[in-house]
């Protein structure tokens, strides 16, 4: 392999591969994008299984945004196919939506609630807080502790092992209250998958000559032997320090994967168990994906501290520890720090795409 590159991309997730893509194309850099795992597509990364099903190997990924460059950055390598995420939580025996909106309440307290008087219920049940410090704050602040017990208590428990009092407001701040029968887990302006699925989208976008892929790659393996004038890294940050700050948290999951001879399985793409069982929920690709198929596959989520790193602990120790490393990155004029590893940052994938575009902008400047 030839040893001279423009830029050396670390990792082939959403952030690397859209930074890859931009110098590829827009600048004519040449680039090579390292990436330890035997694929492309970080943790969006979907695939055919043995059965013929296409799914997430990382768990559930529905892409939705409101930010308009994304999207159409996005759209010149994939056509989306229209899915708006639905979810369920199974609270009390029965499957109800979540976020909590006007049919969970009437169903869970068996009442007739119109909008105004949802409106009034949680007024009157809500925590008057005067600071909403964590993750706690954010729900009972809202819905009282009634449904913060019943939806959200035990299931931040599993999936981050310390209860919301514990995490910082981000966390639970992702999910909304509504008062009207409005049951999409997300409201943003677009929303869908991948028609062809995030791999298909993936190849499309590295599939530029100027790209070099080396997979099965740890990137400190080959740097030494590599020239180049910028390192986009992307992994996560503590090991590109060797860990001279401590080993910073994150969470991982098993995913425990069935394929069962029926067509469907449950009546969503997911469903969560917040009081119920190990796992926190059990998501069913297809209707998600919308393929057809006789047989259907489901993954079982089990959370646990070691592992793969896949979320980010957002805990006021961990903070203070990122922050250290962050201190060092700056310090650092050619080695740019994008992602949710990077940057420790509970990031969606639209995220880290507005983060590689704008430092590409950074990068194009030079
Ligand atoms: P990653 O996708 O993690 O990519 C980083 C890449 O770097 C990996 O491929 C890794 O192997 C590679 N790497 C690391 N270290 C090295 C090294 N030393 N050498 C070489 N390569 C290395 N977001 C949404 O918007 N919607 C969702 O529905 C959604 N669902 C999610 C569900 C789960 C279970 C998880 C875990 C995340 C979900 N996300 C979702 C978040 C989404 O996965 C991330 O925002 C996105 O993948 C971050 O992209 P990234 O490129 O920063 O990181
Ligand atoms: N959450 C919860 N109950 C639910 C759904 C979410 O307690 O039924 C909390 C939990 O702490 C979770 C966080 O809200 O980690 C964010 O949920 P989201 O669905 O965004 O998690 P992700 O898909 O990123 O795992």
């Amino acid at each position: 392999m030839n040893n001279r590159f423009d830029h050396f991309v670390v990792g082939s997730g959403f952030s690397g591969s859209v930074i890859a893509e931009r110098l590829a194309s827009q600048l004519d850099k040449k680039v090579l994008l390292v990436e330890k795992r035997d694929h492309i597509g970080g943790n969006a990364y979907d695939f055919y299984n043995e059965d013929g099903i296409l799914v997430h190997k990382y768990g559930p990924h529905i892409f939705h945004t409101n930010y308009d460059d994304v999207w159409q950055y996005l759209s010149q390598f994939t056509e989306w196919n229209g899915y708006q995420h639905r979810v369920l939580a199974y609270v009390d025996g029965k499957k109800l939506p979540i976020p909590i909106n006007l049919t969970t309440v009437n169903i869970l307290l068996g009442k007739n609630f119109t909008e105004p008087e949802l409106k009034d219920y949680f007024e009157s049940v809500r925590l008057k807080l005067s600071q909403i410090n964590n993750s706690r704050d954010v729900i009972v602040s809202q819905v009282g502790e009634l449904f913060y017990e019943k939806f959200f208590k035990n299931y931040t428990f599993k999936q981050w092992g310390v209860y919301p009092e514990k995490l910082s407001p981000e966390v639970t701040k992702r999910i909304p209250v509504r008062f009207n029968t409005d049951d999409r887990y997300f409201s943003d302006k677009y929303q869908g998958l991948p028609s062809e699925g995030y791999t298909k989208l993936f190849e499309k976008m590295l599939s530029n000559k100027n790209i070099t892929i080396l997979l099965n790659t740890d990137y400190k393996n080959i740097v030494n032997d590599i020239k180049f004038s910028s390192l986009i890294y992307t992994g996560p940050v503590d090991y590109f320090f060797d860990y001279k700050f401590g080993k910073l948290p994150y969470r991982s999951l098993n995913f425990e994967a069935q394929t069962i001879e029926k067509e469907y399985y449950q009546e969503a793409a997911v469903v969560n168990y917040p009081n119920d069982y190990d796992f926190t929920r059990i998501t069913e690709f297809k209707h998600m994906t919308l393929q057809k198929h006789p047989k259907t596959t489901i993954f079982r989520e089990y959370p646990k501290s070691e592992g793969e790193p896949y979320y980010p602990m957002p805990t006021d120790n961990a903070f203070e520890i990122y922050n250290k490393y962050q201190k060092e990155a700056k310090k650092l004029k050619s080695v740019y720090f994008i992602g949710r590893l990077a940057e420790y940052k509970y990031y969606n994938m639209d995220q880290v795409v507005k983060r590689a575009l704008e430092v590409f902008e950074e990068l194009s400047k030079k």
